[in-house]
């Protein structure tokens, strides 16, 4: 039964088969690759609520394919850029997936197709997914609406302005988006 299967183990198959969507949250400690780019010097963050639908759509002259859609809202805590305080940054997810049989299939199609492509796997994990989602949307400057405390502009040594240096992290971020 799909209700009683992991996410971490979905049976692609049969889920688009049920035709049911599945649903649940996560919390911050099963997604490690995400906490890593995260600022969790605040209060503990809220599980991230997903949703997804797998379908079967028939296509003329070819099997079927698989398809899926996955939904997700997160409120992450990253470090505002201006005030190096944990900033809450709303990330949403919304996009369509289409299985293929091998990575070779994935490869010489990839260029020619909207959607992005997954690699069929009987036992499909899908919090890796939905983590890998998360982290390509992560927003590359993080930033306070407005910061609860003003910046410090001005070291008393006068050397740098703490403001404007960057933070790591960005720069991951930015070296994390342009390998994808
Ligand atoms: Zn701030």
């Amino acid at each position: 039964m799909l209700a009683e299967s992991s996410p971490r183990k979905f049976n692609l198959t049969a889920w688009a088969q049920s035709g049911q969507p599945a649903s649940g949250q996560v919390e911050l400690a099963e997604l490690p690759r995400l906490r890593a780019d995260l600022d969790l010097s605040g209060p503990p963050a809220k599980p991230i609520g997903w949703q997804a639908q797998v379908e079967q759509r028939e296509i003329a002259g070819g099997p079927p394919q698989l398809w899926l859609h996955l939904l997700a809202q997160a409120h992450l805590p990253m470090s505002c850029q201006r005030c190096l305080k944990p900033a809450e940054q709303e990330v949403q997810v919304d996009r369509w997936f289409r299985f293929v049989e091998s990575e070779e299939v994935a490869e010489a199609e990839d260029d020619d197709s909207e959607e992005d492509l997954l690699v069929f796997e009987p036992q499909f994990d899908l919090l890796q997914l939905l983590e890998d989602e998360l982290l390509l949307d992560l927003p590359l400057v993080p930033m306070h609406d407005s910061c609860p405390q003003p910046p410090v502009l001005t070291q008393p040594d006068g050397l740098e302005l703490e403001a404007e240096k960057p933070h790591p992290f960005a720069a991951l971020a930015q070296l994390k988006k342009n390998s994808s």
